[in-house]
């Protein structure tokens, strides 16, 4: 049982986050209820913002290995993109992120039925890929930041989302229930579990009715 839980109790009006093994997770991740409505949203998170997805240097590495498998269900507009720079640059910040199109959208996204669609997310539901996308799409809303002592867990709130948080609370869905294969992706089933542990623990709390 992660020792932040016994404080729970008198803490319950400001608690924020949660210490799960080196990661420190934010309350709302464990709060706050979230679905993808696709159909409202049209998958705006792969074109809007100003910079692409971030990526591990291992990820670069493993789009660059499957480009070929994808290249026909990318745009011209991303091709000649990848053509210049590769399928990833470095932000602002130093990390590396997925090349984009005209300031925003990412390369690899495709167009089907007016939706912003991810084609290498395509290429392995076809079985033409292990690799389903990069983790940070995968746990998005969810943003990971490392620092030296912790990992971050943090819900990136965003209007672009919006629909999805009315989706979640009409089907009382939690985001770290809806992101589980992510979050056991990127941190392990124990740490998962744990999470679980946590939030159940924190319901019988009542620390869920806690409004900001
Ligand atoms: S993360 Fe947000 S923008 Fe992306 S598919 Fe889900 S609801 Fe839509």
């Amino acid at each position: 049982m992660p020792h932040c839980v016994r404080s729970v109790g008198r803490l319950k009006e400001r608690i924020k986050m949660i210490a799960i093994g080196d990661t420190i997770v934010s309350f709302d991740v464990i709060n706050e209820q979230f679905l993808c409505d696709i159909a409202s949203c049209k998958g705006a998170c792969c074109i809007e913002g100003d910079c692409g997805a971030p990526l591990t240097l291992d990820e670069v590495g493993i789009l660059e290995e499957i480009l070929p498998v994808v290249w026909n269900d990318l745009s011209e507009a991303a091709k000649k993109v990848i053509d210049k720079q590769g399928v990833a640059y470095a932000d602002i910040e130093g990390e590396m992120v997925t090349s984009i199109v005209g300031n925003k959208d990412c390369v690899f996204t495709y167009q089907e039925d007016g939706v912003c669609k991810c084609a290498i997310e395509k290429a392995y539901n076809e079985g033409k890929t292990t690799f389903k996308k990069p983790i940070s799409c995968h746990l998005y809303p969810i943003r990971i930041q490392k620092y030296k002592q912790f990992t971050a867990v943090n819900y990136h709130k965003w209007d672009i989302c919006s629909a999805a948080c009315v989706l979640g609370k009409r089907q009382k869905l939690r985001m770290y229930q809806f992101l589980k294969e992510p979050l056991i992706r990127r941190f392990g089933s124990d740490w998962y579990n744990e999470l679980v542990v946590v939030a159940s623990e924190l319901d019988k709390q009542g620390v869920k009715l806690r409004r900001k």
